[in-house]
């Protein structure tokens, strides 16, 4: 089954054939080959083939050009699937949009002739989204005119007469103005609102200087059709009357059918039954040429000859009358409501796709906001991370921090400040804990108490820090003969006290007689003063004085006040009882192990 429209568009789509770039050469012959294309079919024909022979030097624009021509060949030579094979590539292919969109609008008509709606609204789809991107007008506008003329095929014509106004705001050439009009006038009319009459008589003047007598006969059956709606019957009658013959010489079949049905259905209700009878024949007869079944001049020519029949009350003719028109009713009724259905159709297929990509879109923001949730949480678990360190680490340094300063508080509570050695009370602590354990494993440990001599008298002549400078001496010196395990302390102004384990109490004595030596060679005059020092050092161990250490003290302590007595300046042992041993280093140690000083010697400034 073929549409009424089929002729309206093939008249356009010839119109709406593709125009060449200006380029040299092949350009020039592929602009000929556009200018001949419907004017001289032969030439047409050849300046492809010449076109197909140069096509291997071509760019790849121009032999899609050149393919465009030939789908146009292709379409007006009676092989629109020929031309479907070689526009779809082209519109699903990588050529620029311009071009995809100039092949898309030709698809969307070949597919609109062949009948395929779903396919040539399809197309559009794909293809007016790219409108913006067309950079040159004439294909703008043929490409909305291309989609103008389907949306009217499908009986949208509020779209169709979108698309007209669109290309007539942007004001077209002569040909394009022309197709332009013929449509927004087919639009109006098919939209059944407001025909604009004025418009109607300019698109007719227009297309008669464009020298397009079918595009104006349309644009006039357009006008005859609002005069005799708007009850001007007789001025639509003349219209169509003074022009049949203009339309009659373009031998277009469907034209002349149109216009002789509008004659016959209009000549019919002024009561001019021959003429009306003579023009619904003539419209069939026309009709038939295009073997066309559906079409609206056949169904207002059968509707005549129906009513010329039933008028004359003959039975038999009146049912066949009836017959043929009802048929052709039917089929033209069921064409234009399967082309409404392909619209709605595409329309739904279309809004489908939009609430699939709508959900596809979706789940994608979804997806992201799962990633920038899940970027955000590790980020937080770093920071988190990062916090948890920071606290270590500051509570670790706080520790380290607390634990040095209590090691030095511990230092300062156990050192004697002047003399760096420990002092009493650490001292005091320390042997305790010591002797306790010697006296568990058994061991012997001797205990050395040694004060100054005349350490007054260094204060008194030199000052208190000569007294403080000879106090650090000694420490120093005697610090020098202890070993890892010994214990050295000051235990009172000027007095000393060592506690060697494992040593007993002639070994001590021995320690201490070195300290005497070490005391002695102290050179005070490096320190700019005057004096030597001396002691009195006492000695005990805990086989003498057992192990406790408050004995052990008051032995040493006693023996050294025994080396006092005897003189100063020597070592004096206990004796294990309340009494002390005189064993003065000097005079009952060997004489040979230490110079023998003398009282006058010690610790007096010379
Ligand atoms: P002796 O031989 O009898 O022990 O005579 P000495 O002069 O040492 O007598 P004494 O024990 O009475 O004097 C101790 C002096 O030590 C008194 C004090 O001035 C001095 N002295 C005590 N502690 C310090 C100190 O830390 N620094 C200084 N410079 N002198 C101190
Ligand atoms: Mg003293
Ligand atoms: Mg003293």
């Amino acid at each position: 089954m073929r549409s009424v429209r089929h002729g309206v568009m093939l008249v356009t789509l010839l119109a709406l054939a593709p125009t060449a770039v200006a380029n040299p050469s092949f350009d020039t012959l592929l602009d000929e080959a556009v200018s001949v294309r419907t004017s001289d079919v032969g030439r047409f024909r050849e300046l492809l083939a010449r076109l197909d022979e140069l096509a291997a030097y071509a760019t790849p624009a121009q032999r899609t050009h050149l393919r465009l021509l030939h789908a146009h060949r292709l379409v007006i030579g009676g092989d629109p699937q020929g031309a479907i094979s070689l526009l779809e590539p082209i519109v699903s292919g990588g050529a620029s949009s311009e071009t995809r969109f100039e092949a898309g609008g030709l698809l969307a008509n070949v597919f609109a002739i062949t009948r395929q709606f779903e396919k040539a609204l399809a197309t559009l789809d794909r293809i007016l989204p790219l409108q913006d991107e067309v950079a040159r007008r004439e294909v703008l506008h043929r490409g909305q005119l291309s989609a103008g003329i389907v949306y009217n095929q499908v009986g949208e014509f509020g779209l169709g007469l979108q698309f007209a106004s669109r290309v007539l705001a942007d004001r077209p050439d002569g040909r394009s103005r022309c197709i332009a009009e013929n449509l927004s006038l087919e639009s109006q009319l098919g939209r059944g609102g407001g025909f604009d009459r004025e418009m109607a008589e300019r698109a007719i003047r227009h297309c008669d200087a464009q020298k397009e007598p079918i595009l104006a006969g349309f644009s006039r059956t357009y006008l005859a059709r609002a005069l005799h709606a708007q009850g001007s019957t007789s001025e639509a009658i003349e219209l169509l009357a003074e022009y049949l013959q203009t339309v009659e010489d373009t031998g277009y079949p469907l034209l002349i059918a149109h216009y002789h049905a509008l004659l016959a259905e209009y000549r019919m209700a002024t009561g001019d039954r021959e003429a009306a009878r003579m023009h619904a024949e003539q419209a069939v007869s026309q009709t038939q040429t295009l073997a066309l079944v559906s079409a609206e001049p056949l169904v207002i020519a059968f509707r005549t000859l129906y009513r010329l029949a039933e008028e004359r009350a003959d039975p038999k003719e009146t049912l066949a009358a009836y017959r043929a028109f009802a048929e052709a009713d039917r089929a033209h009724f069921s064409d234009v409501k399967s082309r409404e259905m392909a619209y709605q159709i595409v329309r739904h297929q279309s809004q489908q796709q939009a609430q699939q990509i709508e959900l596809l879109n979706q789940r994608n923001a979804l997806l992201e906001l799962e990633r920038r949730v899940a970027r955000q949480r590790a980020r937080a678990w770093l920071a988190l991370a990062v916090l948890l360190a920071g606290l270590l680490a500051s509570i670790g340094y706080w520790a380290l921090k607390t634990k040095r300063l209590q090691m030095r508080l511990k230092r300062m509570a156990e050192t004697d400040m002047l003399t760096g050695v420990g002092n009493r009370h650490h001292f005091t602590q320390e042997a305790e804990r010591l002797l306790a354990q010697c006296r568990r494993e058994g061991r012997v440990a001797a205990l050395l108490a040694f004060d100054l001599d005349h350490f007054k008298q260094v204060n008194d002549r030199f000052g208190h820090a000569a007294g403080d400078w000879a106090l650090q001496q000694v420490a120093a010196a005697c610090q020098a003969l202890c070993g890892p395990d010994d214990l050295i302390a000051r235990i009172g102004g000027e007095e000393f006290a060592i506690l060697m384990v494992g040593r007993d109490a002639a070994a001590g004595r021995r320690v201490a007689e070195q300290a005497l030596a070490r005391l002695a060679a102290i050179d005070a005059t490096s320190a700019g003063y005057d004096f030597r020092i001396g002691a009195s050092f006492g000695v005990t161990d805990t086989c003498l004085s057992g192990y406790g250490l408050e004995r052990m003290l008051s032995h040493a302590d006693r023996a050294m006040y025994a080396a006092k007595r005897a003189g100063r300046n020597r070592v004096h042992q206990a004796d294990g009882s309340a009494s002390v041993l005189a064993v003065a280093g000097f005079a009952a140690g060997d004489p040979d192990d230490q110079p023998r000083p003398t009282p006058a010697r010690s610790a007096l400034a010379s």
